[in-house]
């Protein structure tokens, strides 16, 4: 099944030889400078990285290897240094069953597929009531090709655990109740680790067609479809003028065709995984900050990401964010809202409701070499540690902005 009539540019991956999808092949002709039907590495880093020469060989390896999977439509071969869903599960019960008096894991859901949306309260007598203590959480992968986003909630939770009997740790287990999720999105996760490396959103069906069978419309952007509830806040999710189902006014960043990759869904909190982190973190006063983990660009981001206009929280999001970027060794700091406005995102949606939240992208690609793993979970967990800090204390001194709390249990 290696070539098919369409299906005549091949490339290498891993060890193996495969067919492009017919979805690039315009793009592949392109590349294909000298002709012969073959995309040799030279060839596909002309086209994705250009004369990028910031770039250092691994990184721009990295890219090229992505970018090689994603034209096959099939798994990086990366994939196997990464922790599958199933092993990320086996190591978070090891770890709640080696510390029964941190540890406490709950599933906040399940996906369409049925995986546990799981999440490890970290706290000192975990097993009970700890709501009196500075709550924050942490999230891993939202977006499911960002694997390194996997592996940075599982190294700060061994940073806390592995050592915890360092004074540092004891203040953190002591003040602070931290929910750790390392895959919101597991059914994304686990499709772009088996079958389509470049997949994004989650995995729900959309619609079906006439045979009852599910269409080529799958999956939300999970980080286009917060909306806590409240009709005053309706804006960040849907920006005024947007028109339900329309596409012609979507923001670029945000879209309401089922097909598209930043597909903001049906309705805002739609789908199970952002019920789940919403439920958890709105009907739960504690809970005072966010750190919602991403890749790629070496950036620490504060909110809004919805306009250009600055929250009220401007100054607190600078003071706190300088303390984490100097604890990552010099990440960039800056407002999310980038060139494009995003709407329905994590960070906007959390700090109209009194939650300071930072967005961490983390590394230089989606899939690096798993080599790079351990530099970057530590920049990641540093900044982490740095951030779980800075809350307690500024709680403690009745710093933080006031917490809105919404009734979430009807
Ligand atoms: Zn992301």
């Amino acid at each position: 099944m290696l070539v098919n009539d369409n299906r005549s540019y091949r490339l290498s991956l891993g060890s193996k030889t495969v067919s492009v999808s017919k979805a690039f092949s315009n793009d592949a002709k392109e590349m294909d400078t000298n002709g012969n039907g073959y995309l040799d590495n030279h060839e596909v880093a002309a086209a994705v990285l250009g004369d990028s020469v910031s770039l250092n060989q691994t990184e721009g390896q990295d890219l090229v290897q992505e970018f090689k999977s994603r034209m096959a439509g099939l798994p990086n071969p990366n994939a196997e240094g990464y922790h599958s869903f199933q092993q990320m599960e086996k190591e978070i019960f090891e770890l709640a069953k080696a510390h029964p008096e941190e540890v406490q894991l709950k599933s906040l859901g399940k996906t369409s597929e049925g995986r546990d949306i799981w999440a490890l309260k970290i706290s000192e007598g975990a097993q009970g009531n700890t709501s009196h203590k500075t709550g924050l959480v942490v999230t891993g992968c939202h977006h499911a090709r960002e694997w390194m986003t996997v592996e940075a909630p599982l190294k700060l939770v061994h940073d806390i655990l592995d050592n915890k009997s360092t004074p540092e740790n004891q203040n953190r287990l002591k003040e602070a109740e931290l929910w750790v999720i390392p895959i919101v999105n597991p059914d994304g996760y686990e499709f772009t680790r088996n079958e389509n490396s470049w997949w994004r959103k989650n995995r729900r069906p959309l619609e079906v067609d006439q045979n009852g069978e599910p269409t080529s419309a799958v999956g939300v952007d999970l980080n286009r479809n917060y909306w806590d509830g409240n009709p005053e806040h309706m804006y960040v999710y849907r920006p005024p003028g947007d028109t339900p189902g329309n596409t012609r006014d979507d923001f670029s960043a945000t879209s309401d065709n089922p097909r598209s990759d930043t597909y903001r869904g049906p309705f805002g909190g739609s789908e199970p995984e952002v019920k789940a982190l919403l439920d958890l973190e709105l009907s739960n006063p504690n809970i005072r900050g966010v750190l919602d983990y991403h890749s790629y660009g070496d950036t620490i981001l504060y909110p809004y990401g919805h306009t250009r206009q600055e929250s009220p929280n401007a100054a607190l999001y600078k003071e706190i964010g300088k303390k984490m970027q100097n604890a990552s060794y010099g990440w960039d700091l800056e407002q999310s809202v980038g060139l494009y406005p995003a709407s329905g995102t994590s960070d906007d949606t959390h700090d109209l409701n009194g939650i300071l939240n930072f967005t961490i992208e983390m590394g230089r690609s989606f899939q690096p070499n798993p080599r790079t793993i351990p530099e970057t979970t530590e920049r990641v967990s540093k900044s982490s540690l740095a951030f779980i800090d800075e809350m307690i204390t500024k709680d403690d001194q009745g710093l933080l902005p006031p917490r809105l709390v919404s009734d979430r249990s009807a």
